[in-house]
């Protein structure tokens, strides 16, 4: 049969996976030969900090299966380390390719990557076709009554919930139309020592990679999917599904958790699919208010707050050592394994901007470089959201008390105990404020380096003195 395409390029990016795969399923099912190809992009990768980066190996890891899995079907994954530009440029001459297809990516460096991209296609005679994979629904499909965008997540949910009602969530297949993959044989994939990096604790820590990775997870978290709303907010009970990081890769299909949430139907899965939907909430904020990327607070007013931001706790805080128990946790959490319960982001955030003071950027920029589920615009919203500079965000006057936070969600300091093992003779009611014990002079743990009730007075002076 006559196809649109000859010889196709699909282009991965964060959708590293080829199972219900929009831009691999509309290739096969529209060109004669799909090649496929992952690019390792220098101009991400020049900019990390870190040369022992989790992500990367995550990435890498995952891109390894892919190869692998698309070698089983006789074909195989070319992967560069390049610019964007020149990979696919080289690409398409070197494969006489004629379209390429992608899924989009909503962030501003991706857009501006993609246009580059959309021009040396026009250039070169190629068509290039991107798709809607990695949120339900995406851009201006969630609107108000006036179309404008939402800025308040209830709304916007229940809006949401009533076209999520009127469709079927499709399914991208890819298995009816295999024999129109490519059947060549690529390089073999480069080390990321080729590329200057190194591996990290990936493996120590347990982090499972790639399709397999999230399929693991998922068939985990399904068993415990109706305590969710419960269990959620406990960092020492395995109450959560850790699917962000496959989330943020593509590694699992966003339809299907969706389909496994709506199956289910329970107090739980209830409240899990609430947390799929404020993931595609902060999507939608960020396509609609990019410059919240560069800086800039969703709510103008709060541009003028004056931090404080002391160079030595914000030192002490990214080392997890200001004497607080539940925040140094937290951050030893974020040190030791690139990943944060969502109650202590909300915790730790808060802490940084409303008891030290310092600016919600300073500490955006750190969940940024050492979280391996990074995403641009979860990590701006949760921070914003925290510092009360948001869309639907904390109350600028509400600021949680971090013994209160503690004693309720780790009342026995067992998350507390398991990152800061100094602590382990501290009883229940010792654990959270440990300087009021008499058994912690002996203890190598610092004392408070600011006292939470003389902050929170300063703090509530600050963001008064912006609101007119
Ligand atoms: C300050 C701060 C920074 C954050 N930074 C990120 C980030 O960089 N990347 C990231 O994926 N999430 C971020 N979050 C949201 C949330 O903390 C994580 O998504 C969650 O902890 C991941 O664990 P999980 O996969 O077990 O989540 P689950 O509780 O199992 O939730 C399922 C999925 O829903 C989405 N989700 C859950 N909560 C939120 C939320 N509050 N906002 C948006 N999406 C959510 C995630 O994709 C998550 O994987 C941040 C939150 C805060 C307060």
């Amino acid at each position: 049969m006559n196809k649109k395409h000859n010889n196709s390029l699909v282009w991965f990016r964060r959708d590293l996976r080829d199972y219900d795969h929009a831009a691999l399923s509309h290739a096969l099912q529209e060109s004669n030969h799909v090649f496929c190809i992952f690019i390792f992009d220098k101009e991400i990768l020049n900019a990390l900090k870190h040369k022992e980066d989790r992500r990367v190996e995550f990435i890498w890891e995952s891109v390894k299966e892919l190869k692998g899995s698309l070698r089983e079907k006789k074909s195989d994954l070319i992967v560069t380390h390049d610019l964007a530009s020149n990979a696919i440029s080289r690409a398409i001459d070197e494969f006489k390719i004629d379209a390429i297809y992608a899924n989009r990516d909503y962030e501003p460096h991706a857009i501006k990557r993609d246009e580059a991209i959309k021009n040396l296609a026009i250039k070169k005679n190629v068509a290039f076709y991107d798709f809607k994979d990695q949120v339900v629904f995406e851009k201006n499909e969630i609107l108000t009554a006036l179309d404008k965008p939402y800025t308040v997540f209830t709304p916007y949910k229940n809006n949401y919930l009533k076209k999520l009602n009127q469709i079927t969530l499709p399914r991208f297949d890819i298995e009816p139309f295999i024999k129109n993959l490519a059947q060549f044989k690529s390089e073999p994939l480069l080390s990321l020592k080729d590329m200057g990096f190194q591996t990290t604790n990936l493996h120590d820590i347990k982090i499972h990679t790639g399709m397999k990775g999230g399929k693991l997870l998922v068939e985990d978290f399904k068993e415990r999917m109706s305590l969710y709303k419960k269990t959620r907010d406990f960092p020492a009970i395995k109450g959560v599904s850790y699917l962000s990081v496959h989330l943020r890769f593509g590694t699992v299909s966003i339809r299907q958790l969706f389909r496994l949430a709506l199956e289910s139907f329970n107090e739980g899965s209830e409240s899990w699919l609430n947390e799929l939907i404020w993931r595609e909430f902060y999507f939608q904020i960020l396509f609609h208010r990019p410059d919240v990327a560069f800086g800039k607070a969703f709510k103008k007013e709060y541009e003028l707050i004056a931090f404080e931001n002391n160079p030595d706790y914000f030192k002490a805080w990214t080392e997890g050592k200001t004497g607080y128990p539940i925040v140094d946790a937290a951050m030893r959490q974020l040190n030791q394994t690139g990943f944060m319960h969502n109650r202590l982001r909300m915790i730790a955030a808060s802490f940084l901007v409303k008891d030290l003071l310092v600016d919600w950027r300073w500490g955006e920029a750190y969940f940024a470089e050492k979280l391996i589920d990074f995403d641009l615009s979860a990590n701006n919203g949760g921070w914003q959201w925290a510092a009360s500079t948001g869309c639907d965000a904390q109350p600028w006057f509400r600021i949680f008390n971090p013994m209160t936070q503690s004693l309720r969600f780790d009342p026995q300091g067992k998350f507390i105990k398991k990152y800061i093992p100094e602590l382990y003779s501290l009883d229940n009611d010792e654990i959270h404020a440990p300087w009021l014990s008499q058994k912690t002079q002996k203890i190598d743990y610092p004392k408070p380096i600011v006292d939470h009730a003389s902050q929170r007075i300063k703090a509530l002076a600050l963001y008064k003195s912006v609101k007119s």
